[in-house]
C-alpha cells in the first residue's frame, strides 16, 4: 500500500538497541523522528563495566537489521557459536552443537559495538534527529507534553506519537502505570547476574570460540561468550545469597577453585572482577495494552490538569497543544522484558520495530491502525518467548545434561 505521512511529531525516548533501530526504519520511510537518549553518546565514551558485554543474536535479530542494511557489518563482527560447550564439576567439558549438521549458529556481537554501529546508521538517516543526555521524567498524553532533564535544565517536546523504548524500566511507561484498564507486572527472580572474564591466554582464546560456554550447578550456573578481543565475558546466574557468602578474596577463590576448577584457572583478576563488577537484577516485565492514547486536553494556554474520564495522568499545564491528545507505544523491554536464558530480548526488541514498520506500510501511514495492529500481532509471541526463556533458566543450569534436553538445544535460539 502506498503510504502517505502527515505530519505528525514522532518522538522516540531511547536511543537503545530498539530506539536505534526504529528511529532509522522510520527515517526510511519519510517520517522525521526525535530521538531523545538518557546517556551521552556512546560513540564518545568507554562501555560500562560489567553490563552485560556481549549478545546472542539470532537469525531473527540478524533479518531485522538488514532492514537496515546491518547485517553483513554485524555478521563480519560476530563470532558463531555452533553449540554448547558444557563444563562439569571436575573441568570436563562436552560439546552439544545446536543443529543435527553442525552448520547453524548464533552469534556473540558486542553490545556497544551493535549500538554504535546502530547509531550511525540512524545519525546517516535523513529525518532522523538525535538528542543525548536527555531523561524523560514526564508524560503528558492530553497534551503530548514530554518533559526531559538535561545539564542546562528542563527540557520540554511534544508529540503526537511517543515511543517508548527506554527499556525495562521506562519512565515513559510511567504514564500509563495508573490508568483503568492497564495491567502491569514485574516479577523478579531470585537470582541476580553478575559479569567475570576470562583474558586472552598468549594472546589466543582460553577457551573454545565456537561455542556457547554453559557451567551448570543445580540452583545456579555460569555461562560465557567470546569476544573479538579474544577473551570470553563470563555471567553468573546466582541467588541473592549465594553472592552474598562470598565477600573476601578467600572465600571467591576458593569457591570457585572447588566448583567451576578450570576458570579458577583462566581468570587471573576473577577476585578482582567479582568484587567490583555490579551485581545486576532479572526480571520478566509484562504489559497490557502497548498503545495507549491521550484524551485530548484543551490546548493552548494553561493546560487543563490531567486527561480525566480513564484515570487521567494529571495535567502539567498546556503547551499549545492541538487539542488531539498523544498516542503512547511500548516497545522492546518497555513493553515485554525478558529474563535473558533465551538470548532474545535484543531479538525481541527489534523484530518489535520491524513489525511496527510493516503495520505502517500496510496502513498507508495511519498510525492508530499500525500500532493498533502492532500490538495485536506481537503480544502472543511475546508471551510465549517470556515463558520458554523462564523455562530455559531451568534447563540450563540443571537439567542441562539430560536426554530430554539434548533433543531441545537444537531447537533453541532461532
Ligand atoms: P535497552 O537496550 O535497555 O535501551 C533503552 C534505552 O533507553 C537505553 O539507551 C537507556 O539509556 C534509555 N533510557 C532509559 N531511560 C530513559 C529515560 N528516562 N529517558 C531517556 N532515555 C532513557 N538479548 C538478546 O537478544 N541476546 C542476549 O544474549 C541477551 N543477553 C542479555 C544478558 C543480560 C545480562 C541482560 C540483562 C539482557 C540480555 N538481553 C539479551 C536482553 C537485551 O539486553 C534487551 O532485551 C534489549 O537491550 C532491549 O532493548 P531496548 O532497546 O528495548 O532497551
Amino acid at each position: 500500500m502506498e503510504v502517505t505521512m502527515d505530519d505528525k511529531r514522532v518522538v522516540i525516548v531511547g536511543a537503545g538497541l530498539a530506539g536505534c533501530l526504529l528511529a532509522t526504519l522510520l527515517g526510511l520511510r519519510g517520517i522525521e523522528v526525535a530521538v531523545y537518549e538518557r546517556r551521552d553518546d556512546p560513540r564518545a565514551s568507554a562501555a560500562e563495566r560489567g553490563r552485560s558485554i556481549n549478545l546472542a543474536i539470532s537469525a531473527r535479530g540478524l533479518a531485522a537489521l538488514g532492514q537496515v542494511g546491518l547485517e553483513e557489518q554485524a555478521l563480519s563482527r560476530a563470532l558463531p557459536m555452533h553449540g554448547r560447550m558444557v563444563h562439569d564439576r571436575s573441568g570436563a567439558r562436552s560439546f552439544r552443537p545446536y543443529s543435527a549438521d553442525g552448520t547453524r549458529a548464533i552469534n556473540s556481537i558486542s553490545r556497544t559495538e551493535l549500538t554504535r554501529a546502530l547509531l550511525d546508521v540512524a545519525a546517516k538517516t535523513p529525518g532522523v534527529r538525535l538528542s543525548f543526555g536527555c531523561r524523560l521524567t514526564d508524560v503528558d498524553l492530553a497534551t503530548g507534553e514530554l518533559r526531559f532533564e538535561t545539564v542546562d535544565g528542563p527540557r520540554l517536546e511534544r508529540a503526537d506519537v511517543a515511543l517508548a523504548c527506554d527499556g525495562a524500566f521506562s519512565a515513559a511507561r510511567r504514564a500509563v502505570t495508573f490508568r483503568a484498564g492497564f495491567t502491569f507486572s514485574q516479577d523478579y527472580l531470585d537470582h541476580r547476574y553478575k559479569e567475570l572474564t576470562i583474558p586472552a591466554r598468549g594472546g589466543d582464546f582460553a577457551l573454545d570460540p565456537d561455542a556457547l560456554h554453559i557451567w551448570p550447578r543445580g540452583e545456579s550456573m555460569m555461562i560465557a561468550l567470546p569476544n573479538l578481543d579474544r577473551s570470553f565475558t563470563c555471567t553468573l546466574f546466582w541467588t541473592a545469597e549465594q553472592f552474598a557468602a562470598l565477600t573476601t578474596p578467600d572465600e571467591i577463590a576458593g569457591h570457585f577453585r572447588e566448583h567451576y576448577p578450570d576458570v579458577a584457572a583462566l581468570a587471573p583478576n576473577l577476585v578482582d572482577d567479582y568484587q567490583r563488577n555490579p551485581l545486576g537484577s532479572l526480571a520478566t516485565i509484562r504489559a497490557w495494552p502497548w498503545v495507549h492514547h491521550g484524551t485530548g486536553g484543551t490546548g493552548g494556554t494553561g493546560g487543563t490538569g490531567g486527561t480525566g474520564g480513564t484515570g487521567g495522568t494529571g495535567g502539567t499545564g498546556g503547551t499549545g497543544g492541538r487539542g488531539a491528545g498523544a498516542t503512547l507505544a511500548l516497545v522492546g523491554d518497555a513493553a515485554h522484558a525478558i529474563v535473558p536464558f533465551f538470548g532474545q530480548g535484543a531479538n525481541c526488541a527489534f523484530e518489535d520495530c520491524v513489525e511496527i514498520d510493516r503495520c505502517l506500510a500496510e496502513t498507508g501511514g495511519d498510525w492508530a491502525a499500525a500500532l493498533a495492529s502492532y500490538e495485536r500481532r506481537r503480544k502472543a509471541n511475546c508471551d510465549t518467548i517470556a515463558e520458554m526463556a523462564l523455562d530455559n533458566f531451568v534447563e540450563m543450569r540443571d537439567r542441562v545434561n539430560s536426554r530430554a534436553f539434548q533433543a531441545k538445544v537444537a531447537a533453541e535460539h532461532w
